[in-house]
């Protein structure tokens, strides 16, 4: 049966690379308003979760729930209008435009499919647009990235270009937030300032999902951890709980 106010519910889920199980037979459900952090030494099928939520990848069974809805074989693009947003390891600013016009762009898709749109968005229609300069002010405002907004991402530090990619994926306005190792790079004070973001983009309703492998992160924002290994759940609960689970402790010595 559904479970009220879950944003999230995977059930039974795998996905198969020729002979490789990359996930087998994952389940989880990740209430709505929870920060939730996935874990798992490399290669346990933490960015696959993540590309078949976000429709990337299509599963090889199992089913995908977003907000009591199932869009299991959804695409990409039907899942971002369901209100799935998601943040790649590797950053995917766009490097000629500035941060503005990075948030522009990502405001301006949710209107429009159309890859063609970037190269019309290079021609310079966004300054003509003020309804959507306007939306793009208040993304930029509320990341804290005013003082930012007409650089190159490039010239920018790495903790600033990783908040630049949570703004772009918050301009959306998202019910269901993935970071995929949004930490990594990072120096103390920007971890620190990341796990402000995260609580309160959680604060404003939305749910958070995080891979991630700064423990010190996990520990201190998550309300709830699962951890994979060879594309299994091996243990899920409280941060505490599985930092002590024996079989967690065996996964990661082994990595
Ligand atoms: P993690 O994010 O936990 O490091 P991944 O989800 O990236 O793990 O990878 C899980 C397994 O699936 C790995 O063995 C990886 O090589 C494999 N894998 C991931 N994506 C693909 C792909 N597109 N084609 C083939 N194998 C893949």
């Amino acid at each position: 049966g559904e479970r009220a106010g879950s944003a999230l519910e995977i059930a039974g889920l795998s996905k198969n690379f020729r002979g490789l199980k990359a996930l087998d037979d994952v389940s989880l459900s990740v209430p709505a308003g929870q920060i939730r952090g996935i874990v798992g030494p490399n290669g346990s099928g933490k960015t696959t979760l993540f590309n078949v939520v976000s429709g990337f990848y299509k599963p090889s069974r199992g089913s995908v729930r977003v907000g009591g809805r199932t869009l299991t074989n959804a695409s990409s693009h039907r899942l971002a209008q369901a209100g799935v947003a998601r943040t790649f390891q590797n950053l995917r600013l766009f490097p000629a435009m500035t941060v503005r016009e990075n948030v522009l762009v990502a405001l301006d898709q949710t209107r429009t499919r159309s890859i063609w749109r970037y190269a019309v968005w290079q021609l310079g229609v966004w300054r003509h647009d003020r309804a959507l300069r306007s939306s793009a002010n208040a993304v930029l405002e509320r990341y804290g990235l005013v003082d930012f907004a007409d650089s190159l991402p490039g010239a920018l530090p790495y903790g600033i270009q990783r908040r630049v990619e949570i703004a772009r994926a918050m301009a959306r306005s998202p019910r269901l937030l993935l970071l995929d190792e949004p930490a990594a790079g990072l120096n103390g004070d920007e971890v620190r300032q990341l796990g402000e973001i995260v609580r309160s983009i959680r604060d404003s309703g939305v749910t958070v999902v995080l891979i991630e492998h700064n423990m010190g992160l996990v520990m201190s924002l998550c309300e709830h951890v699962t951890v994979l290994a060879g594309g299994r759940v091996i243990a899920d609960g409280t941060p505490d709980e599985v930092a002590t689970a024996p079989q967690v402790i065996e996964a990661y010595l082994g990595d």
